[in-house]
C-alpha cells in the first residue's frame, strides 16, 4: 500500500515525502509542478506529474498503486494573491479538492490528511485560538481551505471518509538535513523574505504596519518548523491507521512571535543589519495568530523537537544560500543529490 501525497514537490509537501520515505513507506507524487521542482522529488518516491483535478488520472493512480491514504498540499497559499485573483483560489483549492475527495470515495479510499490553515479563524477575538473558535476567514485563501473542510466533514458522515485536517500556523525552516527547503524563487512569505534581504538577494524588505493592538505593533505569528509540522502529518496518518474518527488540530506552538521579532532574530542569525523600511498594512492580515496546540498533542500524541526560532531561521538561510549560489533562477537546475 502506499500514501499519496499531492503537491510533493513542494515546500510542505516535499517535507512529507522524505519524512514518509525514511519511516519506510511507499509514496506516490502528484504534482502539477506548477510551483513545486522536479528534482524535490527523492528517488525513492513514484512520481507523477499532473493535477488534482484530472480525474481521470487520478482515478487511474488510486487503482494502479494501491492508495491507502491521501495527504493533500496542493494548493496555491498566498493570501494577498487570493484577495487579486479569488477565482483561481477557488478553483485550484476547493472545486478541485472537491474532485479529488470524490474520486477518494469512489476508489473506496478511507483516510484522508488535510493542509488547512489558521487562516480560516479570520481575526480571533481569543488567542491562543483553539479548534473549536467559529471559523470566520477574511480572505479568499481562507476561505477556499474552509469549503475543503466542509467537503470533507460532509464526506465522512455519507461516505465514511475519516479525515485528519491540519490547520497550519506559519511555517517556517527546512530539512535540518540540508536536503529540502523553500525553493520558490520569489519569497512571498516573512521568513524568506527576510533571510533574502540579509544575504543582500534583496534590497532590505518592508513591514507592513506597525499600527496592529500588539505588543509592539506589528503583526504577531506562530511560526512552525517544516520537520515538526510533518512529523503532526505522520502521527496522523498512525491515528487513522488505528482507526481514529475524522479530528481537526493546529499545528503551531502556542508561541507568538511578532514581524518585528522576526526580524531582529534574522539580523542576529545573520550578523547583518540590512535596511526595514515601515510601510502600511497589507490587506488580509489578521493582527494575531496563535495557536493552542494542546489537541494535536494530546491526541495524535505530538512532540516537536525543532521550536527554537533562531534554528528555522538559520536552516531558512542554509537553504537560500545553497540555492543562490547551485541553483538557475528558477531551482530546475539543482539536482535533488547535489542541491
Ligand atoms: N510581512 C511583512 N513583510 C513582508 C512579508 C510579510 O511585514 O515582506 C508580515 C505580514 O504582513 C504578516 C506576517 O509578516 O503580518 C506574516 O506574513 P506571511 O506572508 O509570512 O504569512 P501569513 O501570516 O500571511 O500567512
Amino acid at each position: 500500500m502506499s500514501i499519496l501525497v499531492t503537491g510533493g514537490a513542494g515546500y510542505i509537501g516535499g517535507h512529507m515525502v522524505l519524512a514518509l520515505l525514511d519511516a519506510g513507506e511507499k509514496v506516490v507524487v502528484l504534482d502539477n509542478l506548477s510551483t513545486g521542482f522536479r528534482w524535490a522529488i527523492p528517488p525513492g518516491a513514484v512520481f507523477v506529474e499532473g493535477d488534482v483535478g484530472d480525474r481521470a488520472l487520478v482515478a487511474e493512480i488510486l487503482a494502479k498503486h494501491g492508495i491507502e491514504a491521501i495527504a493533500h498540499f496542493a494548493a496555491k497559499i498566498v493570501v494577498p494573491e487570493s484577495v487579486i485573483d479569488p477565482l483561481a483560489y477557488y478553483l485550484n483549492n476547493a472545486a478541485k479538492a472537491r474532485d479529488l475527495i470524490d474520486c477518494a470515495v469512489k476508489a473506496g479510499i478511507k483516510q484522508f490528511i488535510f493542509s488547512s490553515t489558521a487562516a480560516i479563524y479570520g481575526e480571533p477575538s481569543v488567542s491562543p485560538i483553539l479548534e473549536d473558535v467559529v471559523p470566520a476567514p477574511i480572505n479568499p485563501y481562507g476561505r477556499s481551505k474552509l469549503m475543503v473542510e466542509w467537503m470533507l466533514a460532509d464526506a465522512d458522515r455519507a461516505y465514511g471518509l475519516s479525515t485528519v485536517v491540519l490547520r497550519y500556523f506559519n511555517v517556517a525552516g527546512a530539512d535540518p538535513r540540508g536536503r529540502l527547503g523553500q525553493s520558490s524563487p520569489v519569497a512571498t512569505h516573512l521568513i524568506k523574505i527576510a533571510v533574502q534581504a540579509a544575504l543582500g538577494h534583496r534590497n532590505g524588505m518592508e513591514v507592513f504596519g506597525t499600527d496592529y493592538p500588539t505588543p509592539d505593533g506589528s503583526c504577531v505569528r506562530d511560526y512552525i518548523q517544516v520537520t515538526d509540522l510533518v512529523a503532526a502529518h505522520l502521527q496522523a496518518l498512525a491515528y487513522l491507521r488505528a482507526g481514529g474518527k475524522s479530528i481537526t488540530c493546529n499545528c503551531g506552538y502556542g508561541r507568538g512571535l511578532s514581524v518585528l521579532e522576526i526580524v531582529d532574530v534574522v539580523k542576529s542569525v545573520s550578523g547583518v543589519d540590512f535596511p526595514v523600511r515601515i510601510v502600511g498594512r497589507r490587506e488580509g492580515d489578521p493582527p494575531s495568530l496563535i495557536a493552542d496546540a494542546t489537541r494535536v498533542r494530546e491526541v495524535l500524541g505530538w512532540h516537536p523537537r525543532h521550536e527554537d526560532v533562531r534554528g528555522m531561521v538559520k536552516q531558512a538561510m542554509d537553504w537560500e544560500r545553497r540555492l543562490h549560489n547551485v541553483g538557475s533562477p528558477n531551482g530546475d537546475e539543482l539536482s535533488y543529490t547535489h542541491p
